[in-house]
């Protein structure tokens, strides 16, 4: 579904991607770990299209991202969540005007009554009620914020959620409850994810097969079983070691 090959991506002439390949294949979840600074943002953004590589292929179900069409496609089909959910939520949208702005945008021929029926179901989708929809983001908490952000993203019915720190605002006890519905989302979805994060033993529980990046490089990639148990490269032992 998703081929990367060969990714470059250079700052002021600083190369912080270097010949990064991977690929993630339908209702697959892969996991994307590294230190700070090490290149997963960078790397999230390209997928999204938020960002375009120095050299590379990015290919969508076989056809270049660079493609207008296949960009376009992918728009749809590729979303992203990003770590701080107040920031990314309008402070003037209630609940409501986010999730109609991205229906809108991604079901043009649905009536009124279909718009209200997809709004309340992507709410009940994300353990949200209808009490939610006239709320500002100030009138929730960041885990509902959260929550929020995810119904958006799934309004357009996405393929792949590149999710970048999506739980590190919260904390641990909502994190619990997001992972697990993250795992939920997936089950009646089949949406693949692209999930990156700090936290080895989050990554642990969600993904089924890693990537390990050090400055820009992936240096290891492996089942998540074989990760932890048998990491090959000195750098994932010591991202295991740093593991509580
Ligand atoms: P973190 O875990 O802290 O979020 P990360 O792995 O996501 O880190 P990136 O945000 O991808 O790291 O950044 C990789 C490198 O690229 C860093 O050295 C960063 O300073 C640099 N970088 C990222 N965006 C830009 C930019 N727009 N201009 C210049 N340098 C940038
Ligand atoms: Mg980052």
């Amino acid at each position: 579904m998703l081929v990367i090959e060969g990714l470059q991506k250079s700052y002021q002439g600083k190369k912080v991607l270097d010949s990064v390949s991977f690929s993630i294949s339908p209702g697959e979840i892969v996991g994307l770990i590294g230190m700070s600074g090490s290149g997963k943002s960078t790397i999230a953004r390209c997928v999204a299209g938020l960002e375009n590589a120095n050299a590379g292929k990015l290919l969508w179900n076989g056809r270049s991202l660079k493609e207008r069409a296949v960009r376009r496609m992918s728009h749809q089909d590729i979303q992203m969540v990003f770590q701080d959910p107040r920031n990314s939520l309008n402070p003037a949208w209630t609940v409501r005007r986010s999730l109609l702005e991205s229906l809108h945008q991604f079901h043009k021929s649905i009536n009124k009554q279909g718009f209200i029926g997809k709004m309340e179901s992507l709410l009940l989708s994300v353990g949200l009620n209808t009490d939610y929809l006239d709320r500002y983001p100030h009138e929730l908490s960041t885990g509902q914020c959260q929550r929020v952000c995810l119904a958006r993203v799934l309004a357009p019915e996405p393929k792949l959620l590149v999710l970048d720190e999506c739980l590190s605002a919260l904390d641990v006890s909502i994190q619990a409850q997001m992972i697990s519905l993250l795992q939920e989302l997936h089950h009646n979805r089949q949406v693949s994810y692209l999930f990156i994060s700090h936290d080895i033993a989050v990554v642990a529980g969600l993904c089924q097969r890693v990537l390990v990046i050090q400055h820009g490089v992936i240096v290891e990639e492996a089942g998540v079983y074989e990760l932890i148990h048998h990491p090959k490269h000195p750098y994932t032992r010591s991202l295991l070691a740093d593991t509580p």
